[in-house]
């Protein structure tokens, strides 16, 4: 049954064919069996999903259910929930229990979806392979030896090994469609503003953008809808009525002009570039047009990426100070003393190794030549896709240059880490919505293909990778240990 697509599961829940109990008991022990494997959960929350699940069946039977009635999820430990631990999968907040719900957490249950765990994650979502956590490494549900991507690597594995048919999650930089590349299934951001930020606890402000995971297109659409919308309580979020994302699926393709973004297409395994060739071919099938288009200034997305996000990480972390939130070390000294070893003993090395970064790119003296450089070639980069967007509809590229790599294999190399996201960061510099949709495997691993959208284009982002997945089969790929 956890197999089932979200609009089987309304059907089925309607149906009485079993209740949300049973739905949320069989998530429940799916977890118990696979999550000792997988560490795809930081926090398992058995006793209050069992009595929204029965709010939910008393809902049912009254006729009155929302949405998601019933359907359980596991929301990325950084959006807090009231009164449920909320890690960022770090040692700095390895007990805070935040008292407020996020507007994500809140949105998604005043649908009636049912908060069945939180997910595993890069600390303070800070990485592309989930081994930068406090709570250790997630594991790939296709390869228990491969990374399952990052950083929400624990929401992706849980929708992969079937513990949840739906996840939230964030993407800073890539953090929702390479995760959902390498674990097969699909994975959206929106458009920077979509969602509301509030209770996402920052990473790189500007950048940041909650979304959603699932097996489909479609099951992602009904989880995008019920948490989109403005929110008073994050200035950012944008005043603009969400659509209906779940009934836009069956548009048609004919005379859409899809672009190959060249430079997204060289440097990767070509294995790679072939399955997502494959998905391009069949979208042609479909009525679609391919169109070549430049992005000039696309090799300066990483670095520019790189440095904003450490600069603004640098700035939203400074709060962890051993005063008011998270860790604090035993006995300090003084005040210096007790700053120093609370935030070296809370944050693992890659956060460190960021906010130094991050702080000296802003430090007096070189804050033009670094961070001043930066905003400029953000800027360059938001405009070659307002150019780009002059030819074509939406654009189609790989989401990641390979498959899942193995556990510690770029570990110790951070450049080689973040070049793993050499084709996700650029959307975000620019605030667009792309999404990550399965593509034929390679070596018994999944790949995935990243379509890119303007300005608010989810609806059409949502069927055009609804279409490809009712013209083939790659997204109902199952790990045999899920099967
Ligand atoms: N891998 C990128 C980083 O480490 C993106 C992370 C994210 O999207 N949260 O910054």
């Amino acid at each position: 049954m956890l197999r089932e697509s979200v609009t089987r599961l309304r059907e089925g829940l309607r149906n009485k064919e079993y209740s949300a109990r049973e739905l949320v008991e069989a998530s429940l022990a799916r977890i118990d069996e696979q999550n000792g494997k997988l560490n795809a959960l930081i926090t398992v929350t058995p006793e209050s999903a069992l009595v929204a699940a029965d709010a939910a069946d008393r809902a049912l039977a009254a006729g009155d259910a929302p949405d998601l009635c019933g359907i359980p999820l596991v929301h990325k430990d950084n959006f807090c929930t009231d009164g449920v631990l909320t890690t960022c999968g770090s040692r700095m907040l390895a007990n805070f229990v935040p008292a407020y719900d996020a507007t994500v957490t809140r949105n998604a249950a005043s649908h009636g979806a049912i908060t069945v765990g939180k997910a595993n994650m890069d600390e303070f979502a800070m990485g592309s392979s989930s081994e930068h956590g406090h709570f250790g490494v997630v594991r790939n549900p296709w390869d228990h030896e491969r990374v399952p991507g990052g950083s929400s690597g624990g929401s992706a594995a849980a929708v992969a090994a079937a513990m949840v048919p739906l996840a939230t999650a964030s993407d800073t930089g890539g953090s929702i469609r390479q995760p959902a590349a390498f674990c097969g299934i699909t994975g959206m951001k929106p458009s920077y503003g979509r969602i509301s930020r509030y209770g996402l606890v920052a990473y790189a402000s500007s950048l940041d953008q909650a979304g959603v995971m699932g097996v489909s297109a479609e099951d992602c659409a009904y989880l995008l809808k019920a948490i989109s919308g403005f929110d008073p309580l994050d200035s950012t979020s944008v005043q603009r009525p969400v659509e209906d994302y779940p009934a836009e699926l069956e548009g048609a393709l004919k005379g859409l002009k899809i672009g190959l973004p060249k430079p997204y297409w060289e440097g990767l395994e070509s294995a790679v570039a072939d399955a997502v060739q494959a998905q391009a071919d069949e979208l042609v099938k479909l009525g679609a047009e391919l169109v070549e288009v430049e992005m000039p200034n696309a090799s300066l997305a990483v670095s520019t990426y790189y440095l904003i996000a450490q600069a603004e990480c640098s700035s939203n972390l400074s709060r962890y100070d051993g005063v008011r939130f998270g860790h604090r070390c035993e006995d300090p000294k003084d005040l210096q003393d007790l700053y120093r070893r609370s935030r070296g003993e809370g944050f693992c090395e890659e956060t460190q190794r960021r906010i130094l970064v991050g702080t000296f790119a802003l430090s007096s003296g070189y804050i033009d030549a670094y961070y001043g450089k930066a905003m400029r070639a953000r800027r360059l980069i938001s405009d070659d896709f307002t150019a780009a967007f002059e030819h074509c509809d939406l654009m189609l590229s790989p989401t990641a240059p390979s498959a899942a790599f193995k556990i510690g294999e770029k570990e110790t190399d951070p450049i080689a880490m973040y070049l793993a996201d050499v084709n996700t960061v650029a959307v975000n510099l620019a605030g667009l919505p792309a999404l990550s949709t399965p593509g034929p495997q390679v070596d018994g691993l999944p790949v995935g293909g990243q379509l890119i959208g303007p300005y608010f284009s989810e609806s059409r982002l949502l069927m055009v990778a609804h279409q490809l997945q009712q013209a083939t089969d790659w997204h109902l790929q199952v790990p045999e240990a899920a099967a």
